[in-house]
């Protein structure tokens, strides 16, 4: 991989010159493995946008800034909500909606990701008790979080002191949290599993996934990354993806589930392949706790506060 500058009208010191060309190669390491990439008026604004992120971040108060949203994922052979995902949403006071993709890798970089993570989980806590009790939490962790055997205790101890079920959480990861210690990382997983927690490998598909690897692990779900999903109505090669995915989730015995699922279409067809448990904008965004809250039978759940659509929708 090879990172590009090129001098332009204004000039630029030597410094900068080489931190864009660090920029570039970053960029071609972690998107376009293998080729050269010259860095551009859009990296410039990422650039931008990240100098800033990090500023707010250090002065921000999590507890009061940071929120989390609820979004359903959904068993359609029943028609059940089965779980909602907790996704981080920060609204800074100076910089607006700030998306998660900008601000959770910041906090990464800046060490603050722990503390994060424990705020983000007390307030997912706090709205799973207003929950049926069939309806479990889905959490994700960041590398740094699986790294840390203190945030882990401390999630731990948190689940005592609410008194919630281990069982109705399920850890989300990435193999990257994975990649660079393997053997502490699944020691970690092991230890969240002994709790009675589950664990979910996301983003399935678009990282450095060998079948190998995923069997060493104490996986309970797999999910696959939305962007198999969105071929799959129209995509054969997408389609079969999804199929061998889904094969493999059989033969480990693990839930599998499916991603950014948008459309009636793509839903028909995921069930004709055998998926049973979506999640994705078809049967609803992240949305707070307070707009899932409106109604207290759990069987009136899974209609109310999300758009199931009235009927179920089989292949
Ligand atoms: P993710 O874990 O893969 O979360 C799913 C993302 O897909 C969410 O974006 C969600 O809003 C979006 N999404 C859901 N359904 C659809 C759909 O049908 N179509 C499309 N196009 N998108 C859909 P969001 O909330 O912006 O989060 C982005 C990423 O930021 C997450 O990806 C996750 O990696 C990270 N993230 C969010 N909250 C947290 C958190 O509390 N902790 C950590 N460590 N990471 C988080
Ligand atoms: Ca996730
Ligand atoms: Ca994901």
């Amino acid at each position: 991989s090879i990172g590009l500058v090129a001098q332009t009208d204004q000039p630029l010191t030597q410094d900068q010159l080489l931190e864009r060309a660090d920029y570039a190669l970053y960029n071609a390491k972690a998107h376009h493995r293998g080729t050269a990439v010259l860095f551009s008026t859009e990296h410039e604004s990422a650039i931008r946008i990240q100098i800033l992120t990090e500023q707010q971040l250090r002065q921000v108060d999590f507890a009061s800034e940071m929120t989390v949203q609820f979004q359903p994922i959904v068993d359609v052979g029943r028609n059940k909500i089965v779980a909602y995902e907790a996704l981080a949403r920060w609204q800074s006071p100076v910089l607006g909606s700030v998306k998660p993709i900008h601000f959770i890798p910041a906090a990464e970089r800046m060490g603050l990701i722990n503390q994060l993570t424990e705020v983000l989980f007390a307030k997912a806590l706090a709205a799973l008790k207003t929950w049926p009790d069939e309806i479990d939490l889905s959490f994700n962790l960041s590398v740094r979080d699986i790294a840390s055997g203190d945030l882990l205790a401390r999630l731990a101890q948190m689940l005592e002191t609410t008194g919630v079920s281990a069982k109705r959480i399920i850890f989300e990861i990435t193999e990257t949290a994975l990649m660079h210690d393997f053997e502490q990382g699944r020691d970690r997983l092991l230890g969240l599993k002994a709790l009675g927690a589950k664990i979910a490998l996301d983003d399935f598909g678009t990282g450095y996934s060998s079948l190998h690897y995923v069997h060493r692990l104490p996986l309970d779900k797999i999910k696959i990354d939305r962007e198999f999903v969105a071929g799959v109505a129209t995509d054969q090669a997408s389609r079969d993806i999804v199929r061998s995915i889904l094969d493999l989730c059989r033969n480990l015995k693990i839930t599998c589930v499916v991603e950014g699922v948008e459309t009636a279409e793509q839903v028909i067809v995921l069930r004709s392949l055998g998926c049973t448990t979506m999640q994705g904008y078809f049967f609803g965004g992240a949305v707070s706790n307070v707009a899932l809250v409106h109604t207290s039978g759990a069987s009136e759940w899974a209609a109310a506060p999300v758009r199931l659509k009235g009927r179920p929708v089989s292949a």
